[in-house]
């Protein structure tokens, strides 16, 4: 915890509320200024350009990019005279495959050499991974890319129907309320973004009808959040029998499954709109109104799909999300392969923007299953053994070896032996000859920052012929 963490958990609620506050105009002025204005402008105009128009104005922001980073990046100065490369050999987006894919590895070891000189310090914004897997990444950003975020967050409010102004409560993993608090306010307000802060750590039986008394006093319409913190009011509303009308719900940060979708849908009785983003800011993509797929918000970042060798795939084929930020001078990523895994489709979307729409899935690397046949199960695959499963509470997948899953179940009281033959046989059908072992226990925990890692596998996917995509067989019992 920083120490101005420190003072605000000892604070009292209205010097909290009042901190809370004073931060918000801080980011204000920083993301709200007039330069946002003009990128949001920008933005709404570049999703209806012409497909052409697009690939030439990406083409600009590319070629731009490189050479700030070719003439300001130590770090990419010595990979372009590595591969005897200088910014007039990127003329096209495709001559973009000309330079090395970026590893976060490669990253660590030259850390230093991957800032820009030409910035001065004062001007740097600092963010970092989350580090679920291994240690966390530290970024700097320049102010443009910190614009540029906010405004493909908000083009994506847009979308859902929420305008700059309008009131929404957002829980995720910030800790607004100290941990310890035993009674109400579990919640802040941001006056300045008329926004609802709600603590995503004191969900209890006796919490929650609180929570929707104060979402009903601010008269909230929207609601964004991590698919598991959601899923559990939405979970609530059901068990009693109730709903609670929203006009959408944001979801983004985890894998949003669909058994995840159809109890939030129906509990809020309003449609989810989920995007994937990442703090290497390099790749933003988002759900429209079709709800048929994510489109890549192609003016914030170029996204490839990669196999093993660094070769594209096609859609429809599973491969490594390779992502180039279009923005940050202060840290150039160019070609940087995250740790998560999509595939593009090969359909435009009825609602006419030109963006490429992408799976809806964007898994995490750590969240596949490798099988000891070569395939690749992925984790919303795995959502349906447990559907009929009335009497499990909450469950967790995890894989340490090839050969072996450990399932984790926390069950009611009425679980019984059949339950458990019927969860080992639909997986014993999906996967076939892995050893299962389930594991029963009280509670499964949460990482540090609140979110809920539902599949954790530490055996690297292998992406190749044998497992680009899902066995017939599979898809059949979907
Ligand atoms: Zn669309």
């Amino acid at each position: 915890m920083g120490f101005l963490e420190k003072i605000y958990s000892k604070s009292p609620v209205p010097l909290q509320t009042m901190m809370l506050n004073a931060k918000a105009i801080e980011l204000y002025v920083e993301r709200y200024g007039k330069k946002f204005w003009d990128m949001a402008e920008q933005f709404e105009k570049n999703q209806w350009r012409s497909s052409g128009d697009l690939k030439e104005w990406q083409t600009d922001q590319l070629k731009r990019l490189i050479r700030e980073a070719y003439n300001h990046v130590p770090f990419y100065h010595q990979i372009f005279k590595e591969n005897r490369l200088t910014p007039d050999d990127i003329k096209s987006l495709d001559d973009i495959s000309k330079i090395p894919v970026l590893t976060k590895d490669v990253i660590k070891q030259n850390y230093s050499k991957m800032i820009s000189t030409k910035l001065p310090r004062w001007k740097l914004r600092h963010g970092h991974t989350s580090g679920t897997t291994g240690s966390p990444l530290d970024l700097v950003y320049d102010i443009e890319t910190c614009v540029a975020h906010h405004a493909a967050d908000w083009r994506q409010k847009n979308w859902a129907g929420l305008t700059y102004g309008t009131a929404f409560a957002s829980i995720q993993g910030r800790v607004v309320v100290p941990v310890k608090q035993k009674k109400p306010p579990f919640w802040r307000k941001n006056h300045i973004n008329n926004q609802l802060f709600l603590s995503s750590f004191h969900l209890t039986n006796e919490n929650i009808p609180r929570y929707f008394d104060e979402l009903k006093r601010n008269n909230i319409q929207f609601l964004e959040g991590y698919p598991s913190t959601v899923s559990i009011l939405a979970l609530w509303l059901n068990k009693n029998g109730m709903t609670f009308p929203l006009k959408a719900v944001l979801t983004s940060s985890e894998t949003l499954f669909g058994s995840q979708r159809e109890i939030i849908e129906k509990s809020f009785c309003c449609k989810i709109f989920d995007f994937y983003g990442m703090a290497e800011r390099a790749v933003f993509a988002s759900e429209c109104e079709q709800h048929i797929g994510h489109h890549l918000n192609e003016d914030y970042g170029i996204t490839e799909f990669l196999d093993d060798r660094n070769e594209p795939v096609d859609p429809g084929h599973l491969g490594h999300i390779v992502a180039t930020s279009l923005y940050n001078q202060a840290m150039p990523l160019i070609r940087y392969k995250t740790n998560d895994s999509c595939s593009l489709k090969a359909i435009k979307c009825r609602c006419g923007r030109t963006f490429a729409l992408m799976d809806d899935v964007a898994t995490k690397n750590e969240s596949i299953v490798s099988l000891p046949d070569g395939r690749l199960i992925s984790p919303s695959v795995l959502t349906h053994p447990f559907k009929p499963m009335v009497n499990i509470i909450e469950s967790q997948i995890i894989q340490d070896t090839i050969e072996e899953l450990t399932v984790k179940i926390v069950k009611n009281e009425r679980y019984s032996q059949e339950d458990e033959r019927m969860l080992l046989a639909a997986f014993k059908q999906r996967l076939g000859e892995i050893r299962i072992t389930i594991e029963y226990c009280e509670v499964i925990p949460r990482t540090k920052n609140g979110k809920f890692k539902w599949v954790v596998s530490s055996i690297a996917p292998q992406f190749n012929e044998k497992s680009l995509s899902i066995p017939k067989n599979i898809k059949d019992s979907l």
